[in-house]
């Protein structure tokens, strides 16, 4: 058994690498310097503990998310590793005590934050460091900071350039979850990583399950989504604050345990909603995108969009934060046409230069070509990211196809109402037109003598609705932002109008009976007989973190619950065979685990 791999067992309880990680961990222990994609969840922080164990010294870690820090750390100390932390949270004595343990040679991990790291003081700590307290290697995590045109662009990651000119000989390895050849290709350059190994896993998230929903009644349609998912912990972002604060308050009104979290609230109320999601794992986040970013919870059962993401790449983050330990976990989304009237009229409205501008409706145009996929959505998502990939069999539409059906001559009864009415109007009025009916708004502009008067009455609002909806997103229509959202034609929508070409449109088809057993409760697919310890071992696990003031998970996964309960380990060495347990954790919790699992149910 190689050196790598009887760490992994004994100090983190997994019994096998995950994909590239033991060819990662073996190039940077042989000194090599390497840059690291792989998606959330995908293991990458073992990449550089390992390494950094196995090397001589301490493995320097940057990374920009300092409330990370402290829940990284405690998992590490939970295994029994010397691992610290040094960033502005922390009092100056504790700060001066973890730099003389990294002086004595004490330490086997460190992290540190950027601007931290660049000061020249702490560089000339590190210049001092030889022998056993060493450098073992650098690990940059949340590489794609360094990229100027990205979201989580960080001005001091740029100068993080000089690692390499202060310290030629020690192995440096960026870490990033940011897919795309452009960022990655400013991360070589930026870090200086030409002569780095590149490796890339594949960015599929197995796991989790992909489901859009026509949105009709909103609420309704989130209570019967989170009816799957009682007492699990879950994000619900809206777009808007004042959505955020309205969607949680009803959500608590249901007995949900709801949480709102925006930028709007105090820097207090915010971290201790933070601390609340992280720390239990029953609360439902109700955010807008400025919270997710430095989320380490591992157990995020799902993720819910209220409203459309302005990109794939957006969506894919933001998705990716549910089940990052593996298990099951669900994306779920409504949509609808008002997302995309509201995207079409921000960037038309905006005052960023057309280049960027045009960026912006191409990525948009990506999101809403994947809403109306007809096909597998996993398959449109890693193409879009540039994997080519089969039909995955868990996202709505390979559980349940849509139809597909000729919608020409429904889409020229549309847009020739369009016409009609001087292209002045929205897709509501449209529809009453199309459906005859008499409302106020017809009668004050006579719309009731159009030719086009009811001409769709054999179609229902619901159907009316989703062919507006594709024709906006095929690009046949255009929302003008400067007239209220009114629809009008492009060029595009030509050749249907004149019957040059026919016009396939999906058809939502709702999902038959919900499987009988809840899918993604912890203890799903538990055999019966185990739930019962299972939620004593569950019940154990959130009191010793409590006692301890560190999250559930960073005691034990889910996981290593599950396996406890079906194998009921009877010694030690038993209990060293359940994944997700390793020596310390023996010698830390054996006894009382033990105690547990000689109880009779
Ligand atoms: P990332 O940083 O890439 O998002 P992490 O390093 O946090 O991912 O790992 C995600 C989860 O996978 C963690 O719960 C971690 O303990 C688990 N994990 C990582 N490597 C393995 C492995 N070889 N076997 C089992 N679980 C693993
Ligand atoms: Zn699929």
């Amino acid at each position: 058994m190689s050196a790598a791999l009887q760490r992994l067992r004994a100090i983190f309880g997994y019994d096998r690498f995950r994909g590239a990680q033991e060819e990662i961990v073996g190039h940077l222990i042989e000194g090599g310097d390497a840059l690291v994609l792989m998606p959330t969840g995908g293991g990458k922080s073992l990449c550089y503990q390992l390494p950094s164990l196995l090397r001589q010294g301490v493995g320097i870690v940057v990374s920009p998310l300092i409330a990370l820090m402290q829940d990284q750390v405690d998992a590490l100390l939970q295994a029994g590793v010397r691992a610290a932390f040094l960033n502005s949270s922390q009092d100056p004595a504790t700060a001066a005590e973890t730099e003389q343990r990294l002086l004595r040679g004490e330490l086997d991990l460190l992290y540190v934050a950027p601007e931290r790291l660049l000061t020249e003081r702490f560089l000339g700590l590190l210049d001092r460091l030889h022998g056993k307290a060493q450098i073992a290697l650098f690990a940059i995590d949340e590489a794609h900071c360094v990229s100027q045109w990205g979201h989580d662009f960080r001005p001091e990651y740029i100068q993080l350039s000089i690692l390499h000119q202060r310290f030629p000989n020690v192995p440096r390895v960026a870490l990033t979850a940011t897919a795309d050849a452009l960022t990655r290709d400013e991360i070589v350059h930026r870090l200086g990583l030409a002569e780095a190994r590149i490796f890339v896993a594949s960015f599929d998230r197995p796991n989790i399950r992909y489901t859009i929903v026509e949105r009709d009644n909103p609420r309704k349609q989130l209570l019967g989504f989170l009816a799957d998912h009682r007492s699990e912990a879950g994000i619900v972002y809206c777009l808007s604050r004042k959505k955020v604060e309205e969607t949680a308050a009803w959500l608590q009104t249901q007995g949900i345990a709801a949480l709102p979290y925006h930028a709007g609230l105090d820097a207090e109320t915010r971290r201790e909603h933070q601390r609340r999601f992280v720390r239990d794992d029953a609360v439902v986040m109700v955010a807008t995108i400025a919270f997710g970013m430095g989320i380490d919870k591992p157990d995020v059962r799902f993720v819910a969009h209220l409203d459309l993401p302005k990109s794939l790449e957006a969506y894919y983050q933001e998705t990716g934060r549910a089940g990052r330990d593996g298990e099951p976990a669900e994306a779920w989304m409504t949509y609808g046409l008002n997302d995309v009237v509201i995207h079409r009229s921000r960037i038309d409205e905006s005052i960023a230069p057309e280049e960027q501008k045009r960026i912006e409706r191409q990525k948009l145009e990506a999101m809403l070509a994947y809403c109306e996929a007809a096909g597998c959505r996993r398959t449109v998502l890693l193409n879009y990211f540039g994997e080519a990939r089969d039909a995955c069999g868990n996202c709505d539409t390979c559980q349940t196809p849509p139809e597909l059906w000729d919608g020409t001559v429904a889409a020229q009864k549309f847009m020739s109402a369009c016409l009609r009415t001087g292209q002045r109007f929205g897709a509501a009025h449209l529809v009453d037109v199309l459906r005859g009916k008499a409302t106020e708004k017809v009668g004050q502009f006579g719309h009731d003598r159009l030719q086009t008067f009811g001409v769709g009455a054999d179609l229902d609002e619901a159907t009316w609705r989703s062919v507006a909806r594709q024709l906006l997103a095929g690009g046949l229509l255009h929302a003008d932002a400067q007239h209220y959202g009114a629809l009008k034609l492009t060029d595009a929508a030509r050749p249907v109008l004149k019957a040059e070409t026919t016009l396939m449109l999906r058809r939502q088809v709702l999902p038959g009976k919900k499987p009988a057993k809840p899918r993604h409760v912890a203890a799903a697919d538990l055999p019966p007989a185990d739930v019962g310890l299972f939620d004593t071992l569950r019940r154990w696990r959130g009191q010793t973190a409590r006692e301890q003031g560190v999250p559930a998970y960073v005691i034990l996964h889910d996981r290593t619950l599950r396996e406890l309960a079906v194998h009921r380990p009877q010694t030690p060495h038993e209990l060293l065979e359940i994944s997700g347990i390793g020596e310390a954790k023996v010698s830390r919790y054996g006894t009382a685990l033990l105690e547990l699992l000689a109880r009779p149910d």
